[in-house]
Order: C-alpha cells, then structure tokens, then sequence
C-alpha cells in the first residue's frame, strides 16, 4: 500500500464509523504553552474543556505535528533511530463525551487487525498502572477489554496486555491541559516475534509503539493538581509514518528480516533519490545499534534521514507561517536547519541543496497537504536564503572548530564565538564535539551568553536616552536566545 492509501484508509474506517473527518489544525498552536502542535489533540482542548461545544460528537483526521522542544522533543534521535522524527503526521480518531475505552479499543484493533492485517500474534498492549502519588487507579477496565480480544484471537492476554507506569502510560499534552490515563498498542517485528512483549518500551527497533488511545478525564492545572472533567472523551494518536514503514519493511508482514524504518515508505524515497543524485553516496539500509561509536556507513545513513525529516519540518512549517528567526520556536528551526546545512557537508552536497530538496517534498505531499504547492514560492525563498547565509560562515566556523578540537575541552568563551560569530547553534557545536570525543563547556557558554544579554541591556538603556538615532542601532544582529527564551526547550540545549 502506498503511503497515501494508508492514509485514506485510516480516514475510511473512522467515516464508516460515523467520525467526521476534519482538517490537520497548523503547526502554530493554539496553546501559548507550546512550540509546535505536537498531538492531534491540541485543536480539540477547548470541547475536553467544554470552553466550547464540540460540533460533533466523533472526529478523525491527520495531524501535522513537530516535537522539538518542549515535553515531548524528540529531535536528538531523529535520524539516529528509524522512527523518530521532528515532523510526523499523527492520525487521531476522537470521542467527545460519546464513546469510551470498549469502542476506541475495538476500532483500533479492527483497523490494525482486520483492514491492515497487522498479525494479532505480535501485537501487545499496555495499560496504566500507577505509582503511589499518582493521579488515577489501576486501569482495569481497558486490561479487561483488551484480554478479551486477545483471548478472542487465542493469545494469552498475561503475555499481550501489560502495565506500564505514569511516564508511558499517562498522557499529557504539556504541563498542563486535558490528560488521562492511556493504553498504547505496541509491535514486535523481531525476526521471530517470540519476545512476549519483553522489548515493549525498550528503545529497541525491533519492537515498536504504534498507536496511543488516551482516555481523557483529568485536566492538569498550573499547581500540579488535577481534577476531574465533566465528561470522559476518547483521544487516539498513532504514528503515520510508522504505520507506512512497517508496512514496506515487511512487505505487508511476510519478511521480517529487517527492523522496521519509517524511511523505507515511499513518503522518503523520492527525497532520498533526489539527494543521491546530488552526491556520490548511495542511502543503505543500516541502524546504528548500542552506544558503540557509529561506522561511516552508519553516520552517512544518518544523514541522509536527519536531511529527509528536516526539510519536512522546515517546510511544512513555513507553509503554516513560522519562518527560521532568532528566538522561541523560530530559533529551533533555524537550528534544525542548520543542523540539515551541516550534515549535508558529509555528503558533500553542493551549496543550496537543502532548498532545493523543497520541490520534491512538495510534489509529493501537496495532494494531502496543499498549503504546501500554494506556498512554495515563499517555502523556497526563505530555505535559499536561510542557507545561504549559514553557508558563509559554516566552512570558516568548521575549520575554527577543528583548531579548537585540540584541546580535550571545547571553552565556553569558543563555543560562544562559534554561535555569536559563526552562527553555531549550541546544539550543533556539541554534536560535532560528541562525534570527536570531547566535551563542549554548556555552562561556560551560558556565562558568556549571559554577559551579551547584560551588554545588550545595557547598550538599551543608552538608546533610551538617544532616542533621536534609532538607525544606530542594530537589533537584527544576531543575538541568540536564552534558553529561558525558548519556553521550555532547556532540554534541547543541553541534551547532546
Ligand atoms: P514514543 O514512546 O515512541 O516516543 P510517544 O509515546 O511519545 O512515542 P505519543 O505521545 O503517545 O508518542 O504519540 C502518539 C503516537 O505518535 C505514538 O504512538 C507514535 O506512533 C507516534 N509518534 C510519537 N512521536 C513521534 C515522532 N517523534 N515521530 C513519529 N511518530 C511519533
Ligand atoms: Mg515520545
Ligand atoms: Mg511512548
Ligand atoms: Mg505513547
């Protein structure tokens, strides 16, 4: 099947299940306490909420998502795992106070099972168990659904439904918000498929997470409590991509010799093709596995999935009016690009490839997604010029960066030059450092940061005074951002 016939499949089976198909809601969320849309739940909040009345009871569609930064950030496995990435679609069906665990259980195992045919014999589900303090019981009544259905299918349900804990089973949009308790349908695909479930939530890319159906009873508030809502709704999210690489890596399930990589659909073919006809390397099928410094076989496919996903994120968020800046989530993707930028030195791609990888993203997407073909002119502009400028500094930042390499530490003060001079992002100095082994001085670089910010300050008192001259002053020079700026990014910063 091809990716857009999974696609409408997914879409068919909720219409004939009386959902009402809805369009994507854009990346720019509605909440102000997130970077990105990161859950196809975010344009639904007010009706959980009752702020508003849903105009229907039940609603299906596929949500543009990018988590980087935030809660859920993602974006230090892109590229080095096969089914993480910045931008995915999340395909949803919702219940608003109308169905609850049994339906949205059913109607997930039917589509997987029956219209998919995934094998009932891998598939294991999870449900909550909480710690002490935690905020709801024992989820016993989605445990007694799903060991029904797969004592139904002949399967012993003390091997195929298993616990899991608040972090995995326990979903929250951010901070705060609607959230509940959640039971995530899990995928052995190991050659033999006989681990029972022991790979569930391993990081293995072996055994991976599908689909989460979130029970929506609780809001959280800003004090950390939660309380009840007025009515109980059904929240579903699964991972598009992976459903369309599990199925290309098996073959609609009869070869199971490979880990399934949401890169081998065709949603990242032509992307592929597209960069190998700039460059000599070839896109081969190798997942870097453990701790174990990568092989260059393993870094160069590395860099063509962290390429293939950051110019979906790039344009697909031009396209919804966020555009590459200074600060917040502008800045993440200027970062994000240039990280695209730099890896694409490995392959030595020539200069403007990342732009021009736009068109063919463009091509194949704009049918479900047709912001993209009537924003093309404006994606393209911005990519061009966003590169450009990074690439007359990145070669100069390079080769101060190797001088700096001879020292087992990369100094605050030097990390700042590359960011302040050269246009490093942090994040980008500190990947470069961990390839060759050395450590980047985070702290020493916030110090230095710190003392820009006072500068800058300080240089705006003065202006106040002047204000006669305001063409003195240059507040595009590249300032940078504090990691407080980035609403909740710290990890990001730091994380490398
Ligand atoms: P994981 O544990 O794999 O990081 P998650 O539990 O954080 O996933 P959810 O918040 O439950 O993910 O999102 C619902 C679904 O969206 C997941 O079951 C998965 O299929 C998909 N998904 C989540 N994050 C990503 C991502 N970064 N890239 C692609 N698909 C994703
Ligand atoms: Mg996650
Ligand atoms: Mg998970
Ligand atoms: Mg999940």
């Amino acid at each position: 099947m091809l990716s857009s016939e999974i696609r409408q499949s997914f879409l068919d089976h909720f219409r004939s299940k009386g959902h009402e198909i809805v369009p994507s809601a854009s990346l720019m969320p509605t909440s102000p306490n997130l970077l990105f849309t990161n859950a196809g739940m975010n344009q639904f909040v007010p009706y959980f909420l009752e702020e508003e009345k849903a105009p229907f009871n039940r609603a299906a569609d596929t949500q543009k998502c990018i988590r980087a930064g935030g809660k859920h950030n993602d974006l230090e496995d892109v590229g080095f795992d096969t089914y993480h990435h910045t931008f995915f679609e999340m395909l949803g069906n919702w219940s608003f106070g109308d169905y609850f665990k049994e339906e949205a259980i059913e109607y997930a195992w039917e589509l997987l099972t029956a219209v998919w045919g995934f094998p009932k014999e891998r598939l294991y589900a999870t449900v909550y168990q909480p710690g002490p303090r935690d905020p709801a019981s024992f989820d016993e009544e989605a445990s007694a659904i799903w060991s029904r259905i797969f004592e139904k299918a002949g399967l012993d349900p003390k091997k195929h439904v298993l616990t899991g804990n608040k972090k995995d089973n326990f979903w929250m949009m951010g901070d705060t918000g609607p959230c509940g308790p959640c039971s995530e349908v899990h995928i052995d695909l190991t050659p033999e498929g006989d681990t029972n479930g022991d790979l569930v939530n391993q990081d293995s890319p072996w055994c991976i997470e599908i689909w989460n159906l979130v029970f929506i009873q609780f809001n959280a508030n800003p004090d950390g409590s939660f309380v009840d809502l007025p009515a109980r709704h059904v929240d579903t999210g699964m991972g598009f991509e992976r459903v369309a690489g599990i199925l290309a890596t098996t073959k609609n399930f009869t070869d199971f010799s490979q880990p399934p990589s949401n890169y081998n659909s065709d949603l990242f073919t032509d992307l592929f093709s597209h960069l190998e006809s700039q460059c000599d390397a070839r896109y081969t099928y190798t997942m870097p596995e453990g701790d174990e410094k990568l092989t260059k076989e393993e870094i160069k496919d590395c860099v063509f999935r962290v390429i293939a996903d950051h110019i979906r994120t790039l344009s697909f968020s031009i396209a919804d009016g966020i555009l590459p800046g200074n600060e917040g989530r502008n800045y993440v993707l200027r970062r994000i690009l240039r990280r695209a930028v730099m890896f694409g030195k490995r392959l030595n791609l020539p200069n403007g490839f990342f732009a021009n990888l736009a068109p063919v993203l463009i091509e194949k997407m704009s049918e479900a997604f047709p912001e993209l073909k009537k924003q093309e002119v404006v994606i393209r502009k911005v990519l061009e010029s966003e590169e450009s400028a990074f690439e007359k500094t990145i070669d100069r930042g390079l080769q101060l960066f190797e001088k700096q390499c001879e020292d087992e530490v990369i100094s605050g003060e030097e990390a700042f030059t590359l960011y302040d001079t050269y246009g490093f992002p942090l994040d980008l100095t500190e990947i470069l450092a961990r390839e060759r082994g050395i450590k980047v001085d985070t702290e020493g670089f916030e110090r230095e940061m710190e003392k820009q910010r006072a500068k800058g300050r300080a240089a705006q008192v003065k202006e106040t005074i002047s204000v006669k001259t305001p063409s003195n002053i240059d507040p595009t020079h590249f300032r940078g951002y504090h990691a407080d700026q980035l609403q909740g990014t710290e990890a990001t910063v730091t994380a490398v």
